[in-house]
């Protein structure tokens, strides 16, 4: 696991002398870093992390972002290696994930996306997105690269539509994103997640084959971050989640009014994790309407 660059002096210097402060977004922080033989985590420096994986028939790209965000990735990629890209990952279908791809579609790559993300993007195209090149469907796909596999998980209703989580299992590495968030709290209103399904797809990312996983968040203490997340911080995450449910039913209980929820419940067991001061309340009251009308958004099996 070797450190390839830490492209900004003053997080460098951090790192050296093993300061422990917090990733925040507003913090300029781009780093490369080998996480498994072949396998790098790209941080941007813009809150957002993304994945590559390097093989002798080309590259693997997990995430592109966004344009700007792609081309930093882009040029760290070519700090690394002049193999051919591929292909270019995207996770699921919303806009600050699945934006950028054109960056890597002008230089031969092919874009990947589930059906259903695919469909929602054609519906409603961003910006900066681009139409896929390939779309897959199911459950579960596999693409081979050289000698190595790359594994799409589809785990159902979860966040957003087409939630894909990458697994590569010859060097037991994984992509994850906005499922788990190391380190953070919810974020913020939890948009477009079905709080549930969410947890039930925690369980089932703890059964795949993986050590480490490029987590597209990570809050992480700085010189964490570039290693990536593990089936500790998913299962941090699922104890989060239990944890904000469980203190609104204790609320529920209590005859709390249910608009009161969100500002008395405190959780200060979880104080020193990222915007827990400006999204904590935000989270809550989202998870107490979910609690209180039924889960949502929620769609049957076709
Ligand atoms: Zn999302």
């Amino acid at each position: 696991m070797k450190r390839t660059s830490i492209r900004s002096l003053a997080v460098a210097a951090l790192l050296s002398i093993g300061s422990t402060i917090t990733l925040h977004a507003e913090e300029p922080l781009a780093y490369t870093n080998e996480i498994a033989t072949g396998v790098y985590s790209f941080g941007g420096g813009n809150g957002y992390h993304s994945m590559f994986m390097v093989t002798d028939a080309g590259v693997a790209v997990f995430e592109t972002v966004n344009s700007e965000h792609a081309q930093a990735l882009l040029a760290a990629i070519r700090e690394v290696t002049d193999q051919p890209i591929k292909y270019a990952f995207h996770s699921h279908n919303h806009w600050d994930h699945s934006s950028g791809g054109k960056v890597f579609q002008e230089v031969g790559a092919q874009t990947v996306m589930h059906e259903m993300a695919g469909a929602w993007l054609e519906a409603n195209p961003g910006r900066d997105t681009s139409p896929p090149n390939v779309i897959w469907e199911g459950d579960k796909h596999e693409i081979t690269l050289g000698d190595s596999t790359i594994e799409l998980h589809y785990l159902g209703l979860n966040h957003g539509l087409g939630m894909t989580v990458f697994t590569l299992p010859e060097t037991r590495t994984a992509y994850i994103a906005d499922l788990v968030t190391p380190n953070r709290v919810m974020f913020s209103i939890v948009p477009d997640f079905n709080i549930g399904e969410w947890e039930r797809t925690l369980g089932e990312i703890l059964e795949l084959d993986f050590d480490v996983a490029v987590c597209s968040h990570n809050e992480l203490p700085a010189e964490e971050v570039p290693g990536g997340c593990t089936k500790a911080h998913v299962q941090e995450e699922q104890q989060f989640i239990s944890d904000v449910r469980n203190a609104i039913f204790a609320e529920f209980e209590k005859g709390t009014e249910a608009f009161a929820i969100p500002k008395t419940v405190k959780l200060p067991q979880y104080e020193h994790w990222a915007h827990y001061d400006d999204w904590l309340e935000l989270s809550i009251m989202r998870v107490m309407l979910d609690l209180w009308m039924g889960p949502y958004p929620w769609v049957p099996e076709s």
